[in-house]
């Protein structure tokens, strides 16, 4: 039976079966098929996968030289968008809507061969952190499927999580790559900002957003950030120079041992479950046995952080779905004769928009309301000064900072459905990267009593993604499947 362990063996199978690429999409489907409860596609590209499988198939028996990603089965999910397929943001608003181009990301990928089989159903424009914000039901946790996945991109983890696919795309502007990844066991790298273009991709808070990669190895991971990396006119954010993130399949580990911070309050925070902390003390113990210095550095700004992101991602959401009106974009709904235009808006977007989007919208329009604004958005801008600051500090004496992704492990479907500002809170960890724009990623080190699995979070200064992604290769070889609580 077909089975999947990284892109180099498959590449290595592919050499010795003329069919592979099909055998891999069969595998795929039926599989998708059979977990179907899981909800985690919105829509799979059935017999368009197997025709472009075929298609490669016959390249490579044609002695075509292969492409980095050749049959590289991957989903995405469902706010990049693939010209000519339908992309929702998992929302009513946008019901029916096919894209007219390709996110830029996808069109690297394409190039490269890849296989893109589905999109994955995620919280409805990216905001959440359990799934159950998508207008299109929520996605469940394969290893407990009582549990949410994590969210935004809970659909993407769960495609990993489960082999639906080989490596998925998703998106992170607080943690819904890394969170989504801690909570289903794999591996979540959110880059460093710019990194990977944002064309493409459906905007929740334009300074925040980032794509992101979900897998199971660190050098799959590395492969993929290869392809779609990089400048793009299309996107000024996007980092001009194209960083050196190299195939990293021939990881070495033969690295210098690292320096490596962590935040007393972050580890002393009280909403952190006491096992996730007592792990954490004694991977801590376990570094510096190792060889590592590891080194405990003060931070006053921790219970600043969820606040000023909330600001900021709420002012940028408002502005930025302003689009979805029913006559630009989006939802239209029956207007009535003598409706106003102000009701034939609130109409379209109170039909249109979920209540967490609606919640969303209403904040950020109040804190960059005039009354407010000071008070507001331009505290939280300072506050993302300082952070950035800070950043700076840490890493000029130190090669990474560690932390949890998440203070605790899978949350049950429907435990904090009714509880917005306590779900908020539990975005802790994740949220600091996006606020500075550092580099992190959720590493499936550990697991709880309760049997769900939970990650340790890693980051280290801009622009050094590469020696993140060395730094996870080298503790994921030493320590994964290792039991550190003793
Ligand atoms: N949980 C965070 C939020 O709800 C993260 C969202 C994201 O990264 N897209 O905003």
């Amino acid at each position: 039976m077909f089975s999947f362990k990284s892109i180099e063996t498959y590449h290595q199978y592919l050499a010795t079966h003329p069919d592979g690429c099909t055998i891999a999409v069969k595998y795929y489907l039926e599989r998708i098929e059979e977990n179907k409860h899981l909800n985690a596609y919105l829509e799979v590209f059935a017999e368009e996968a197997l025709t472009r499988a075929a298609q490669l198939d016959s390249q490579r028996a044609a002695g075509k030289p292969i492409g980095k990603l050749h049959g590289v089965v991957i989903s995405i999910k469902d706010v990049i968008a693939y010209k000519g397929h339908k992309v929702s943001a998992s929302s009513r608003m946008l019901e029916g809507y096919t894209s007219l181009y390709n996110a830029t990301a996808v069109e690297r990928l394409l190039a490269e061969e890849a296989i893109i089989i589905g999109r994955n159903n995620c919280d409805e424009f990216a905001m959440g952190s359990t799934n159950e914000n998508s207008a299109y039901g929520p996605t469940r946790n394969a290893l407990d499927p009582d549990r949410v996945p994590g969210g935004s991109s809970g659909g993407s983890a769960v495609a990993v999580q489960a082999d639906l696919c080989m490596l998925s795309l998703g998106s992170d502007t607080g943690g819904s790559v890394r969170q989504p990844a801690d909570f289903c066991g794999i591996i979540g790298l959110k880059p460093t900002y710019g990194t990977i273009s944002r064309y493409g991709l459906l905007a929740y808070a334009s300074s925040f957003d980032q794509i992101g990669v979900f897998g199971k190895i660190i050098a799959d991971l590395a492969m993929v950030l290869a392809v779609i990396s990089g400048p793009d006119e299309y996107d000024s954010t996007a980092l001009s120079n194209k960083q050196e993130i190299n195939d990293l399949s021939i990881l070495s580990s033969n690295t210098p041992p690292p320096r490596v911070a962590y935040f007393r309050e972050a580890i002393e925070h009280p909403s952190l479950d006491p096992e996730i902390r007592y792990t954490l003390l004694q991977f801590i113990d376990t570094l510096q046995q190792d060889g590592a210095v590891v080194t405990e550095v003060p931070f006053d700004y921790l219970d600043f952080i969820v606040p000023a992101y909330y600001v900021l991602t709420t002012a940028e959401a408002s502005s930025n779905l302003s689009r979805y009106d029913g006559v630009k974009f989006g939802h239209r709904g029956a207007a009535q004769p003598g409706d106003t235009l102000d009701a034939f808006y609130k109409k379209n977007r109170t039909e249109g928009f979920g209540k967490e989007v609606q919640r969303r919208i209403l904040l950020g329009t109040f804190v960059l309301s005039a009354g407010h604004y000071d008070a507001y958005f331009t505290k939280a801008q300072q506050v993302r000064q300082l952070l950035v600051e800070k950043t700076t500090q840490v890493f000029q004496d130190f090669d990474a900072l560690i932390m949890p992704t998440v203070p605790a492990t899978a949350f049950r479907l429907g435990e904090k459905s009714d509880d917005p500002i306590a779900l908020y809170l539990a975005d802790i960890y994740t949220v600091f990267a996006n606020l500075t724009g550092i580099p992190g990623i959720s590493l499936p080190l550990f697991k709880h009593s309760n049997g769900m699995p939970f990650g340790l979070q890693v980051m280290t200064d801009r622009y050094q993604d590469p020696y993140l992604l060395q730094l996870s290769f080298n503790w994921l070889s030493r320590y994964q499947g290792v039991n550190l609580q003793g």
